[in-house]
């Protein structure tokens, strides 16, 4: 599944080609993906303008002209890409964490731009979807409601994670992945965090909102950890143009159980727990 990083990196690759263009033809070929389209899809979305790309979550926000946003969510294994007028073709910009094939009959959205640019959204499994909203109508949209602050925003600071963590009796893992308190952080990501921040998995939410020196420092810490990870990411997906398998090489504890770990100075193994019907991917010596 596409996490966080990935998406990011479609939605700047995205904003490249699509932003201040006309969507000239919008090919649909199938009258679903997880969900059916909405009521006359291509129709509703040929002649307006693209305003805006942006991102909540692991959701995709296209704003085009007349006051709506486009909504992409590419499910498991849904992949967009561009070819671009004159036949270059770009990198797939979806091909991340999980390789699948791309073979055509998967192409199931064509959208062709006023630069004839032709962007396709390509998914074997289908479980992606897109919608079609009131740009005004995003934040009550079920979908989005109930989402907790951005991990690369603002919002995510060490004074709104202890405020979310008081009281809390549940494992950090848990706390970190529940998506009401942050939007879209995964579970890769979330035990890359904890490692690099030395913080036990297993370890009480509520020991980020305690008044001690040491809390403020834990959640300082692990707020930091969490950006600097997710930064990362986009950064080193950016670097490998798209093909797949040097960002997975980069991860420290995720899918590592039983070898060493990596941390200097720490002669500990990476083992694997479940939590929360996830894997947990950790260091009990180091991580604490
Ligand atoms: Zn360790």
């Amino acid at each position: 599944m596409p996490e966080l990083p990935e998406v990011e990196t479609v939605r700047r690759g995205l904003e490249h080609v699509m932003l201040g263009q006309r969507i000239t033809r919008v090919e649909q070929r199938r009258p679903d993906l997880r969900f059916p389209f909405p009521p006359d899809f291509a129709a509703q979305l040929e002649g307006r303008t693209v305003l805006a790309i942006g991102r909540r979550a692991k959701y995709l926000v296209i704003e085009v002209s007349g006051g709506d946003a486009l909504i992409v969510h590419l499910g498991m294994s849904g992949r967009l890409t561009v070819e671009r007028q004159g036949g270059t073709s770009t990198p797939c910009l979806g091909d991340y964490v999980h390789k699948t094939g791309a073979a055509t009959k998967h192409d199931h959205v064509v959208v062709t731009l006023g630069s004839n640019d032709l962007i396709t959204y390509n998914d074997p499994r289908r479980f992606g979807f897109m919608l079609l909203i009131a740009r005004d109508a995003i934040d009550h949209h079920p979908l989005f409601a109930k989402l907790g602050v951005e991990p690369l925003g603002p919002d995510l600071d060490v004074a709104y994670l202890r405020r979310r963590a008081k009281g809390k009796r549940v494992d950090l893992k848990s706390f970190l992945l529940d998506q009401r308190i942050i939007a879209g952080l995964g579970n890769i990501y979330v035990c890359e965090a904890l490692h690099r921040a030395g913080l036990s998995p297993r370890r009480q939410a509520h020991t980020l909102a305690g008044g001690t020196a040491k809390a403020i420092e834990r959640t300082t810490v692990l707020v930091a950890t969490i950006q600097a990870v997710l930064e990362q990411a986009v950064s080193d997906y950016r670097q490998t143009d798209g093909t797949s398998g040097g960002f997975q090489a980069a991860f420290m504890v995720y899918g590592r159980a039983g070898q060493a770990c990596v941390r200097a100075g720490c002669t500990g193994t990476i083992s694997r727990i479940i939590q929360s019907q996830r894997s947990t991917f950790y260091c009990s010596k180091c991580q604490v």
